[in-house]
C-alpha cells in the first residue's frame, strides 16, 4: 500500500505536533495524573478532532486512513492524548454524524470538532462491562422529557466532557433490546462526576464514574430510534476498535524506536548490545509486531473508506494490535535491562499504557468471541 500525498502530509503534521506538543511533557503529565487541558484546543485547531466529520458540520473531512495515521502518531507520543481523540471524535462525534438528527449534528458537531466541547461515551456500568446489554441505568418518559437514573463506570474524558453519549434502558424488554441512546449535557442537574485515580497506565487521562440522579433531558436528546441504543453503541465500537488498534501501533512503534536507540548506545561485553543476537531477536519480535499490527489496522480503514463490511476485521486488528503493544513494550523494557524499570526511560510507561488496550472497548476474550462467532456463524454468547 502507498499513502496519498494528503495522507503523507497529515501524518507529517501529526508527527511534528506530537514531537513538539506531546513528547516533551508526557512523563510530567503521567506523574501529575493529568495531561495539560490546553492540548484539547490545540488538537481542535489542527482539525484532529474533526477528521472524517463532513466539513458542513465543522469537520475537516479526510478519510479513515488519515484518521488512523493521526491516531497512530498521537499514540506514539502519549496514549492519554490519543484517547481524548479516539473517544471524543471516534466514539461520540462520528456517532452523532452517523445517527444524529440535523438539530443534533448542528448543536454538537462544530463544537466537538473545534475542541470547544469534548465528548465521552457512557456504556460501562459498575455491574456491567463485557455484558453491556444488561446495563441497568434507566430512562423513564415523563411528558416530553426523559428522566435518567443510574451510574456509569470508567468513562474516558468523563470529568472533562461537555456531553455524554449515554446508554440507558427505556423498555422492559430483556438484554440489549430495551436500550436507547441519549446525548446528555454534563452540566444537567443531577449528573455528578468523580475522577478515578490510581490507574496503572493512562494516568494523564480523565477517567471518571458518572452518577445520574433524576437527570431530566428533553425527548429530543435521544439519538437513534428508541430501543436501538445497543446498535448505536456497537456501530460506534466497531470503528472505535480500529482507533484503539491504531493507538497500539503507535505504542509498539514507540517501543521499537526506544529499543533501537538504547541498543545502539548501551555497551556490554565490549560492544553495543545491538550486536548481541538475542537482543536483535527482541528487536525483531517488536518489529514484526509493529508491521503486522499496522497492516491489520490499515486494512480496516481501507475497508471503511471503500464502503465494505469491516466489523470482524476491526476486532481482529484490535485483538492483535493490543496484545502486540503489550508484547512490544515488554520486549523494549527487556532491551533496556534495569534502566527500563525506571521512569527516566519510556519503556515502563509504554507497558503500563499498553496494558489497558486488551481490556477496554471489548476485552481480548470478547474480541475472540466476536471473531469466532463471525467465522463459524454460531453465537458464542
Ligand atoms: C482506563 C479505562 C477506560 C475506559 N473507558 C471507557 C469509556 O470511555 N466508556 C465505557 O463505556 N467504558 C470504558 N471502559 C470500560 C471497559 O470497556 C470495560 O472495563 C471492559 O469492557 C471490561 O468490562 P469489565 O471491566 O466490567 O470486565 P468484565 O466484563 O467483568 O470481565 C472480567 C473478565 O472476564 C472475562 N469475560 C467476561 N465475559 C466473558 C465471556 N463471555 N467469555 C469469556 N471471558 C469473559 C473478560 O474478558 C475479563 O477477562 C474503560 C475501562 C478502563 C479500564
Amino acid at each position: 500500500m502507498e499513502l496519498s500525498e494528503e495522507q503523507t502530509a497529515v501524518r507529517r503534521l501529526a508527527r511534528d505536533f506530537t514531537e513538539r506538543e506531546v513528547v516533551p511533557y508526557t512523563a510530567e503529565w503521567d506523574r501529575a495524573e493529568s495531561v495539560d487541558r490546553a492540548i484539547v484546543k490545540k488538537l481542535g485547531a489542527l482539525g484532529f478532532l474533526g477528521l472524517t466529520v463532513p466539513e458542513e458540520y465543522g469537520g475537516s473531512g479526510g478519510d479513515h486512513l488519515a484518521y488512523v495515521l493521526v491516531t497512530e502518531e498521537l499514540g506514539r507520543g502519549d496514549s492519554a492524548v490519543r484517547g481524548i481523540v479516539s473517544v471524543s471524535l471516534g466514539l461520540v462525534a462520528k456517532t452523532i454524524a452517523a445517527w444524529g438528527t440535523e438539530d443534533q449534528k448542528h448543536a454538537w458537531l462544530p463544537r466537538l470538532c473545534s475542541g470547544d466541547a469534548l465528548g465521552c461515551f457512557g456504556l460501562t456500568e459498575p455491574g456491567t462491562g463485557s455484558d453491556a446489554g444488561s446495563l441497568t441505568t434507566r430512562a423513564v418518559r415523563e411528558g416530553d422529557a426523559y428522566v435518567l437514573d443510574g451510574s456509569k463506570m470508567f468513562i474516558t474524558n468523563g470529568t472533562w466532557a461537555d456531553v455524554v453519549l449515554l446508554f440507558a434502558r427505556t423498555g422492559d424488554e430483556p438484554g440489549h433490546r430495551g436500550v436507547s441512546a441519549f446525548l446528555v449535557p454534563t452540566d444537567t442537574p443531577g449528573l455528578t462526576r468523580r475522577e478515578i485515580h490510581g490507574k496503572l497506565g493512562l494516568r494523564g487521562q480523565a477517567t471518571a464514574e458518572l452518577v445520574l440522579d433524576g437527570v431530566r433531558v428533553p425527548a429530543s436528546a435521544m439519538i437513534g430510534p428508541e430501543g436501538k441504543g445497543f446498535s448505536v453503541a456497537m456501530s460506534a465500537l466497531a470503528k472505535g476498535r480500529m482507533s484503539v488498534a491504531a493507538g497500539c501501533v503507535g505504542i509498539a512503534q514507540a517501543a521499537l524506536d526506544a529499543a533501537l536507540s538504547y541498543a545502539a548506545r548501551r555497551e556490554q561485553f565490549g560492544k553495543p548490545i545491538a550486536h548481541h543476537q538475542l537482543v536483535q531477536e527482541l528487536i525483531a519480535d517488536i518489529s514484526v509486531d509493529v508491521d503486522a499490527a499496522r497492516l491489520l489496522t490499515w486494512r480496516v480503514a481501507d475497508l471503511i473508506d471503500r464502503g465494505q463490511p469491516f466489523a470482524t476485521e476491526s476486532s481482529t486488528a484490535k485483538l492483535f494490535a493490543s496484545e502486540a503493544a503489550v508484547r512490544a513494550a515488554s520486549n523494549a523494557l527487556q532491551v533496556h535491562g534495569g534502566y527500563g524499570y525506571i521512569d527516566e526511560y519510556p519503556a515502563g510507561k509504554l507497558l503500563r499504557d499498553a496494558r489497558v488496550m486488551t481490556l477496554y472497548e471489548g476485552t481480548s476474550q470478547i474480541q475472540k468471541l466476536l471473531i469466532g462467532r463471525a467465522r463459524t456463524g454460531v453465537s458464542a454468547f
